[in-house]
Protein backbone atom coordinates (compact mmCIF):
# COMPACT_ATOMS: atom_id res chain seq x y z
CA UNK A 1 0.00 0.00 0.00
CA UNK A 2 1.61 3.83 -1.00
CA UNK A 3 1.33 5.87 1.70
CA UNK A 4 0.91 9.60 0.75
CA UNK A 5 4.05 11.13 1.35
CA UNK A 6 6.80 12.00 -1.21
CA UNK A 7 9.38 9.87 -1.31
CA UNK A 8 12.09 12.81 -2.91
CA UNK A 9 11.84 16.26 -1.98
CA UNK A 10 9.49 15.55 1.34
CA UNK A 11 7.08 17.95 0.12
CA UNK A 12 4.15 17.23 -2.29
CA UNK A 13 3.92 19.76 -5.17
CA UNK A 14 0.56 21.01 -4.22
CA UNK A 15 1.63 21.70 -1.01
CA UNK A 16 4.58 24.11 -1.96
CA UNK A 17 1.89 25.40 -4.70
CA UNK A 18 -0.12 26.43 -1.35
CA UNK A 19 2.52 27.72 0.64
CA UNK A 20 3.33 29.90 -2.43
CA UNK A 21 0.05 31.30 -2.76
CA UNK A 22 -0.45 32.37 0.96
CA UNK A 23 3.15 33.52 0.97
CA UNK A 24 2.00 36.01 -2.32
CA UNK A 25 -1.11 36.95 -0.65
CA UNK A 26 1.16 38.10 2.39
CA UNK A 27 4.15 39.79 0.42
CA UNK A 28 1.45 41.67 -1.84
CA UNK A 29 -0.20 42.92 1.60
CA UNK A 30 3.35 43.80 2.83
CA UNK A 31 4.72 45.04 -0.39
CA UNK A 32 1.53 47.07 -1.67
CA UNK A 33 2.26 48.68 -5.37
CA UNK A 34 6.17 47.93 -5.14
CA UNK A 35 4.94 44.32 -5.47
CA UNK A 36 4.74 44.84 -9.59
CA UNK A 37 8.14 44.42 -9.48
CA UNK A 38 7.15 40.65 -9.24
CA UNK A 39 5.22 40.63 -12.00
CA UNK A 40 7.64 39.61 -14.71
CA UNK A 41 8.25 36.68 -12.81
CA UNK A 42 4.30 35.89 -12.78
CA UNK A 43 4.00 36.64 -16.71
CA UNK A 44 6.99 34.30 -17.33
CA UNK A 45 5.61 30.95 -15.45
CA UNK A 46 1.83 31.44 -16.98
CA UNK A 47 4.03 32.27 -20.79
CA UNK A 48 5.34 29.18 -20.22
CA UNK A 49 2.39 27.35 -19.70
CA UNK A 50 0.34 29.27 -22.43
CA UNK A 51 3.11 27.94 -24.72
CA UNK A 52 1.92 24.30 -24.27
CA UNK A 53 -1.69 25.10 -25.11
CA UNK A 54 -1.97 24.58 -29.04
CA UNK A 55 0.66 22.08 -29.58
CA UNK A 56 -0.69 20.25 -26.72
CA UNK A 57 -4.41 20.32 -27.54
CA UNK A 58 -3.87 19.36 -31.15
CA UNK A 59 -1.15 15.91 -29.75
CA UNK A 60 -3.01 14.87 -27.21
CA UNK A 61 -6.18 14.82 -29.24
CA UNK A 62 -5.21 12.84 -32.03
CA UNK A 63 -3.33 10.45 -29.79
CA UNK A 64 -6.43 10.42 -27.45
CA UNK A 65 -8.92 9.41 -30.48
CA UNK A 66 -6.30 6.99 -32.06
CA UNK A 67 -5.87 5.38 -28.75
CA UNK A 68 -9.77 4.87 -28.83
CA UNK A 69 -10.49 4.01 -32.01
CA UNK A 70 -13.82 4.46 -32.68
CA UNK A 71 -15.41 7.72 -34.08
CA UNK A 72 -19.06 6.66 -33.03
CA UNK A 73 -17.41 6.84 -29.09
CA UNK A 74 -15.95 10.45 -29.78
CA UNK A 75 -19.41 11.73 -30.77
CA UNK A 76 -20.77 10.38 -27.76
CA UNK A 77 -18.85 11.57 -25.29
CA UNK A 78 -19.60 15.03 -27.41
CA UNK A 79 -22.74 14.93 -27.02
CA UNK A 80 -22.02 13.93 -22.92
CA UNK A 81 -20.12 16.90 -22.33
CA UNK A 82 -22.07 19.49 -23.99
CA UNK A 83 -24.86 18.39 -22.13
CA UNK A 84 -23.17 18.01 -18.79
CA UNK A 85 -21.69 21.47 -19.34
CA UNK A 86 -24.54 23.46 -20.53
CA UNK A 87 -26.60 21.74 -17.17
CA UNK A 88 -23.92 22.49 -14.57
CA UNK A 89 -23.73 26.22 -16.13
CA UNK A 90 -27.35 27.04 -16.01
CA UNK A 91 -27.35 25.39 -12.29
CA UNK A 92 -24.28 27.70 -10.85
CA UNK A 93 -25.89 30.57 -12.65
CA UNK A 94 -29.16 30.07 -10.62
CA UNK A 95 -26.92 29.13 -7.67
CA UNK A 96 -25.64 32.48 -7.86
CA UNK A 97 -29.47 34.28 -8.26
CA UNK A 98 -30.24 32.54 -5.04
CA UNK A 99 -27.44 33.31 -3.11
CA UNK A 100 -27.33 37.31 -3.96
CA UNK A 101 -31.07 36.64 -3.21
CA UNK A 102 -30.82 35.19 0.37
CA UNK A 103 -27.17 37.92 1.56
CA UNK A 104 -28.29 40.78 -0.99
CA UNK A 105 -25.38 42.09 -1.10
CA UNK A 106 -26.43 45.63 -3.21
CA UNK A 107 -29.20 46.52 -0.04
CA UNK A 108 -28.30 49.50 1.19
CA UNK A 109 -24.97 50.04 -0.42
CA UNK A 110 -24.44 53.86 -1.89
CA UNK A 111 -22.13 53.94 -4.78
CA UNK A 112 -21.36 56.30 -7.51
CA UNK A 113 -21.86 54.70 -11.00
CA UNK A 114 -19.19 55.08 -13.80
CA UNK A 115 -19.29 54.98 -17.49
CA UNK A 116 -16.38 53.38 -18.92
CA UNK A 117 -16.96 49.67 -19.92
CA UNK A 118 -18.50 49.19 -23.51
CA UNK A 119 -21.31 47.01 -23.93
CA UNK A 120 -19.78 43.41 -25.54
CA UNK A 121 -21.21 41.77 -28.76
CA UNK A 122 -22.21 38.18 -28.58
CA UNK A 123 -21.72 36.39 -32.37
CA UNK A 124 -24.75 34.55 -33.66
CA UNK A 125 -25.30 31.21 -32.85
CA UNK A 126 -24.87 30.52 -37.13
CA UNK A 127 -21.39 32.89 -37.15
CA UNK A 128 -20.61 30.26 -34.27
CA UNK A 129 -21.31 27.29 -35.83
CA UNK A 130 -19.69 28.66 -39.26
CA UNK A 131 -16.48 29.34 -37.64
CA UNK A 132 -15.79 25.97 -35.95
CA UNK A 133 -14.21 24.75 -39.36
CA UNK A 134 -11.06 26.30 -39.92
CA UNK A 135 -10.42 27.59 -43.47
CA UNK A 136 -6.91 27.39 -42.65
CA UNK A 137 -5.55 24.66 -39.51
CA UNK A 138 -2.25 26.53 -39.27
CA UNK A 139 -3.69 29.87 -39.03
CA UNK A 140 -6.34 28.76 -36.40
CA UNK A 141 -3.02 27.45 -34.56
CA UNK A 142 -1.88 30.75 -34.48
CA UNK A 143 -4.81 32.17 -33.74
CA UNK A 144 -4.80 29.85 -30.39
CA UNK A 145 -8.32 28.90 -31.86
CA UNK A 146 -9.41 26.00 -29.46
CA UNK A 147 -12.68 25.06 -31.08
CA UNK A 148 -11.08 25.09 -34.51
CA UNK A 149 -7.69 23.34 -33.70
CA UNK A 150 -10.59 20.54 -31.84
CA UNK A 151 -12.47 20.29 -34.89
CA UNK A 152 -9.29 19.74 -37.48
CA UNK A 153 -7.75 17.34 -35.08
CA UNK A 154 -10.79 15.30 -34.78
CA UNK A 155 -11.13 14.95 -38.18
CA UNK A 156 -7.24 14.17 -38.65
CA UNK A 157 -7.45 11.53 -35.94
CA UNK A 158 -10.37 9.62 -37.37
CA UNK A 159 -8.43 9.89 -40.76
CA UNK A 160 -5.61 8.21 -39.62
CA UNK A 161 -7.57 5.46 -37.93
CA UNK A 162 -9.27 5.14 -41.31
CA UNK A 163 -5.78 4.70 -43.30
CA UNK A 164 -5.16 2.11 -40.92
CA UNK A 165 -1.00 0.77 -40.90
CA UNK A 166 -0.50 3.25 -43.67
CA UNK A 167 -1.59 6.00 -40.93
CA UNK A 168 0.78 4.37 -38.19
CA UNK A 169 4.19 6.63 -38.87
CA UNK A 170 2.71 9.77 -38.04
CA UNK A 171 0.94 8.63 -35.15
CA UNK A 172 4.09 7.60 -33.73
CA UNK A 173 5.37 10.59 -33.94
CA UNK A 174 2.29 12.69 -32.69
CA UNK A 175 2.03 10.30 -29.59
CA UNK A 176 5.47 11.14 -28.69
CA UNK A 177 5.38 14.75 -29.26
CA UNK A 178 2.47 14.11 -27.26
CA UNK A 179 4.13 12.63 -24.22
CA UNK A 180 7.38 15.23 -24.70
CA UNK A 181 4.52 17.70 -23.76
CA UNK A 182 3.08 16.12 -20.72
CA UNK A 183 6.96 16.11 -19.99
CA UNK A 184 7.21 19.63 -20.54
CA UNK A 185 4.47 20.61 -18.82
CA UNK A 186 5.98 18.88 -15.41
CA UNK A 187 8.78 20.34 -15.88
CA UNK A 188 7.09 24.25 -16.00
CA UNK A 189 4.70 23.34 -12.90
CA UNK A 190 7.81 22.20 -10.98
CA UNK A 191 8.23 26.35 -10.64
CA UNK A 192 4.66 26.73 -10.12
CA UNK A 193 4.94 28.02 -6.30
CA UNK A 194 7.39 30.77 -7.45
CA UNK A 195 5.11 31.61 -10.36
CA UNK A 196 1.80 31.60 -8.31
CA UNK A 197 3.58 33.50 -5.27
CA UNK A 198 4.39 36.02 -7.70
CA UNK A 199 0.97 36.05 -9.63
CA UNK A 200 -0.46 36.51 -6.15
CA UNK A 201 1.62 38.78 -4.51
CA UNK A 202 1.30 41.61 -7.79
CA UNK A 203 -3.06 41.15 -7.05
CA UNK A 204 -2.40 41.58 -3.55
CA UNK A 205 0.09 44.45 -3.08
CA UNK A 206 -2.53 46.31 -5.91
CA UNK A 207 -5.83 46.04 -4.57
CA UNK A 208 -5.58 47.91 -1.02
CA UNK A 209 -8.89 47.56 1.63
CA UNK A 210 -9.77 50.89 0.82
CA UNK A 211 -11.34 49.25 -2.95
CA UNK A 212 -12.08 46.44 -1.47
CA UNK A 213 -14.52 47.41 1.59
CA UNK A 214 -16.98 49.29 -0.06
CA UNK A 215 -17.89 45.85 -2.26
CA UNK A 216 -16.83 43.42 0.24
CA UNK A 217 -20.43 42.08 0.57
CA UNK A 218 -20.79 41.52 -3.40
CA UNK A 219 -16.85 39.75 -2.96
CA UNK A 220 -17.85 37.63 -0.09
CA UNK A 221 -21.41 36.48 -1.61
CA UNK A 222 -19.70 35.30 -4.73
CA UNK A 223 -16.69 33.55 -3.23
CA UNK A 224 -18.95 31.84 -1.06
CA UNK A 225 -21.72 30.91 -3.72
CA UNK A 226 -17.96 30.01 -5.85
CA UNK A 227 -17.15 27.77 -2.72
CA UNK A 228 -20.62 25.78 -2.64
CA UNK A 229 -20.92 24.99 -5.95
CA UNK A 230 -17.55 23.27 -6.17
CA UNK A 231 -18.34 21.73 -2.49
CA UNK A 232 -21.71 21.04 -2.74
CA UNK A 233 -22.70 20.24 -6.60
CA UNK A 234 -19.92 19.63 -8.21
CA UNK A 235 -18.75 17.02 -5.57
CA UNK A 236 -22.94 16.02 -4.77
CA UNK A 237 -22.35 15.00 -8.58
CA UNK A 238 -19.43 13.31 -8.22
CA UNK A 239 -20.41 10.48 -5.71
CA UNK A 240 -24.33 10.42 -6.42
CA UNK A 241 -23.53 10.11 -10.42
CA UNK A 242 -20.26 8.27 -10.49
CA UNK A 243 -19.99 7.24 -6.98
CA UNK A 244 -16.53 8.80 -6.80
CA UNK A 245 -15.01 9.70 -3.51
CA UNK A 246 -15.05 13.58 -4.37
CA UNK A 247 -12.13 14.68 -1.79
CA UNK A 248 -9.78 12.33 -4.40
CA UNK A 249 -11.19 15.21 -7.26
CA UNK A 250 -10.70 17.74 -5.32
CA UNK A 251 -7.09 17.55 -4.24
CA UNK A 252 -6.33 15.85 -7.67
CA UNK A 253 -7.46 19.22 -9.42
CA UNK A 254 -5.63 21.28 -6.68
CA UNK A 255 -2.67 22.36 -9.04
CA UNK A 256 -5.52 23.29 -12.12
CA UNK A 257 -6.95 25.06 -9.55
CA UNK A 258 -4.85 27.26 -8.02
CA UNK A 259 -3.25 28.02 -11.01
CA UNK A 260 -6.57 29.33 -12.42
CA UNK A 261 -7.10 31.31 -9.28
CA UNK A 262 -3.67 33.22 -9.72
CA UNK A 263 -3.89 33.64 -13.62
CA UNK A 264 -7.74 34.39 -14.37
CA UNK A 265 -7.11 32.71 -17.00
CA UNK A 266 -8.91 28.93 -17.90
CA UNK A 267 -7.55 28.77 -21.37
CA UNK A 268 -4.05 29.36 -19.91
CA UNK A 269 -4.62 26.86 -17.22
CA UNK A 270 -6.04 24.30 -20.06
CA UNK A 271 -2.16 22.24 -20.24
CA UNK A 272 -2.32 22.26 -16.17
CA UNK A 273 -6.12 21.14 -16.06
CA UNK A 274 -4.60 18.19 -18.78
CA UNK A 275 -2.05 17.07 -16.77
CA UNK A 276 -4.13 16.88 -13.28
CA UNK A 277 -6.38 14.89 -15.20
CA UNK A 278 -4.50 12.17 -16.58
CA UNK A 279 -1.93 11.71 -14.02
CA UNK A 280 -3.45 12.61 -10.58
CA UNK A 281 -7.51 11.47 -11.69
CA UNK A 282 -6.54 8.92 -13.86
CA UNK A 283 -8.45 9.48 -16.89
CA UNK A 284 -7.37 8.28 -20.22
CA UNK A 285 -5.56 10.94 -21.98
CA UNK A 286 -8.74 10.30 -25.05
CA UNK A 287 -11.27 11.85 -22.60
CA UNK A 288 -9.11 14.08 -20.91
CA UNK A 289 -7.65 15.82 -24.10
CA UNK A 290 -11.13 16.27 -26.01
CA UNK A 291 -13.73 16.92 -23.00
CA UNK A 292 -11.00 19.84 -21.21
CA UNK A 293 -9.97 21.23 -24.48
CA UNK A 294 -14.20 21.81 -25.39
CA UNK A 295 -14.93 22.58 -21.33
CA UNK A 296 -11.79 25.26 -20.98
CA UNK A 297 -13.55 26.90 -24.46
CA UNK A 298 -17.05 26.77 -23.39
CA UNK A 299 -17.82 25.78 -20.02
CA UNK A 300 -17.86 28.75 -17.68
CA UNK A 301 -19.96 27.70 -14.48
CA UNK A 302 -18.08 30.42 -12.41
CA UNK A 303 -18.64 33.14 -15.08
CA UNK A 304 -22.46 32.14 -15.31
CA UNK A 305 -22.40 32.26 -11.52
CA UNK A 306 -20.73 35.83 -11.12
CA UNK A 307 -23.31 37.44 -13.58
CA UNK A 308 -26.25 36.07 -11.16
CA UNK A 309 -24.92 37.38 -8.41
CA UNK A 310 -23.83 40.72 -9.89
CA UNK A 311 -27.02 41.48 -11.77
CA UNK A 312 -29.23 40.91 -8.25
CA UNK A 313 -26.70 43.57 -6.70
CA UNK A 314 -26.91 45.93 -9.22
CA UNK A 315 -30.54 45.60 -9.46
CA UNK A 316 -30.52 46.34 -5.53
CA UNK A 317 -28.40 48.93 -5.39
CA UNK A 318 -30.64 50.57 -8.28
CA UNK A 319 -33.70 49.53 -6.52
CA UNK A 320 -34.76 48.01 -9.86
CA UNK A 321 -37.54 45.12 -9.58
CA UNK A 322 -37.09 42.35 -11.24
CA UNK A 323 -39.62 39.80 -12.77
CA UNK A 324 -39.86 35.98 -12.82
CA UNK A 325 -39.37 36.70 -16.25
CA UNK A 326 -36.27 38.91 -16.21
CA UNK A 327 -35.26 36.02 -13.83
CA UNK A 328 -35.56 33.65 -16.25
CA UNK A 329 -34.14 35.71 -19.09
CA UNK A 330 -30.57 36.29 -16.56
CA UNK A 331 -30.30 32.32 -16.63
CA UNK A 332 -30.68 32.20 -20.44
CA UNK A 333 -28.53 35.10 -22.06
CA UNK A 334 -26.42 34.00 -18.54
CA UNK A 335 -25.69 30.56 -19.86
CA UNK A 336 -25.69 32.03 -23.48
CA UNK A 337 -22.90 34.79 -22.62
CA UNK A 338 -21.14 32.52 -20.22
CA UNK A 339 -20.27 30.13 -23.41
CA UNK A 340 -19.02 33.00 -25.51
CA UNK A 341 -16.41 34.02 -22.79
CA UNK A 342 -13.38 33.43 -23.89
CA UNK A 343 -11.05 32.26 -21.02
CA UNK A 344 -8.77 34.75 -20.52
CA UNK A 345 -8.67 37.33 -17.59
CA UNK A 346 -11.94 39.93 -17.72
CA UNK A 347 -14.22 38.81 -20.35
CA UNK A 348 -16.85 37.82 -18.34
CA UNK A 349 -17.36 41.48 -17.22
CA UNK A 350 -17.58 42.32 -21.02
CA UNK A 351 -20.01 39.84 -21.60
CA UNK A 352 -22.19 40.42 -18.19
CA UNK A 353 -23.30 43.66 -20.60
CA UNK A 354 -25.71 41.26 -22.54
CA UNK A 355 -27.02 40.07 -19.74
CA UNK A 356 -27.33 43.86 -18.46
CA UNK A 357 -28.88 45.24 -21.85
CA UNK A 358 -31.49 42.39 -22.34
CA UNK A 359 -32.80 42.49 -18.75
CA UNK A 360 -32.27 46.44 -18.76
CA UNK A 361 -30.13 47.24 -16.04
CA UNK A 362 -28.09 50.05 -16.47
CA UNK A 363 -24.48 49.43 -17.90
CA UNK A 364 -22.98 52.00 -16.12
CA UNK A 365 -23.25 49.81 -13.05
CA UNK A 366 -20.55 47.75 -14.66
CA UNK A 367 -17.75 50.71 -14.14
CA UNK A 368 -18.63 50.02 -10.37
CA UNK A 369 -17.40 46.28 -10.46
CA UNK A 370 -14.62 46.35 -13.09
CA UNK A 371 -13.05 48.24 -10.06
CA UNK A 372 -12.59 45.08 -8.23
CA UNK A 373 -13.08 42.83 -11.24
CA UNK A 374 -9.94 41.30 -10.94
CA UNK A 375 -10.49 40.09 -7.79
CA UNK A 376 -14.01 38.00 -8.68
CA UNK A 377 -12.38 37.10 -11.78
CA UNK A 378 -10.03 34.70 -9.88
CA UNK A 379 -12.74 32.80 -8.00
CA UNK A 380 -14.87 32.59 -11.63
CA UNK A 381 -12.19 31.10 -13.49
CA UNK A 382 -11.05 28.77 -10.11
CA UNK A 383 -14.95 27.13 -10.57
CA UNK A 384 -14.70 27.71 -14.16
CA UNK A 385 -11.44 25.15 -14.47
CA UNK A 386 -12.82 22.79 -11.17
CA UNK A 387 -15.85 22.27 -13.79
CA UNK A 388 -14.47 21.17 -16.73
CA UNK A 389 -12.39 18.70 -14.51
CA UNK A 390 -15.32 17.56 -13.04
CA UNK A 391 -17.08 16.99 -16.04
CA UNK A 392 -14.47 15.38 -17.36
CA UNK A 393 -14.28 12.87 -14.38
CA UNK A 394 -17.80 11.94 -14.96
CA UNK A 395 -17.37 11.49 -18.82
CA UNK A 396 -14.55 9.30 -17.99
CA UNK A 397 -16.16 6.92 -15.52
CA UNK A 398 -18.79 6.43 -17.27
CA UNK A 399 -17.00 5.76 -20.43
CA UNK A 400 -14.85 3.77 -17.89
CA UNK A 401 -11.68 5.91 -18.89
CA UNK A 402 -10.74 5.98 -15.83
CA UNK A 403 -7.73 4.11 -13.67
CA UNK A 404 -9.55 4.20 -11.02
CA UNK A 405 -6.59 3.35 -8.69
CA UNK A 406 -4.73 6.25 -9.78
CA UNK A 407 -7.87 8.16 -9.11
CA UNK A 408 -7.86 6.53 -5.51
CA UNK A 409 -4.38 7.17 -4.47
CA UNK A 410 -4.47 10.63 -3.25
CA UNK A 411 -2.67 13.61 -3.73
CA UNK A 412 0.80 12.85 -2.91
CA UNK A 413 1.48 11.90 -6.53
CA UNK A 414 3.22 15.01 -7.76
N1 LIG B 1 -11.27 34.75 -16.67
C1 LIG B 1 -12.29 33.77 -16.91
C2 LIG B 1 -11.66 32.50 -17.43
O1 LIG B 1 -10.59 32.53 -17.97
C3 LIG B 1 -13.33 34.25 -17.86
C4 LIG B 1 -14.08 35.39 -17.23
O2 LIG B 1 -13.60 36.51 -17.26
O3 LIG B 1 -15.15 35.15 -16.65
O4 LIG B 1 -12.23 31.44 -17.32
Amino acid sequence: MSRNTSARSGIPLWQKIMAGLVLGVIAGWLLGEHARWLSPIGELFINAIKMLIVPLVFTSLISGIVSMGDPGKMGRIGGKAVALYLLTTAFAISLGLLAATIFQPGTGVEMQMDNSVSPGEAPTLTEILVGLVPTNPISAMVEGNILQIIVFAIALGISLVLIGERGQPAIRVINSVAEALYKLTSLIMACAPVGVFALIAVVAGQYGLSVLIPLIKVIGVVYLACIMHVLVVYSGLLSLLARLNPMRYLTGSLDAIVVAFSSASSAGTLPVSIRCAREKLGISQGVAGFVLPVGATINMDGTALYMGVVALFVAQLTGTDLSMVDYAMIVLTGTLASIGTAGVPGAGLIMLSIVFAQTNLPLEALGLIAGIDRILDMARTAVNVSGDIMVTTLIGKSEREIDLETYNAGPSRT
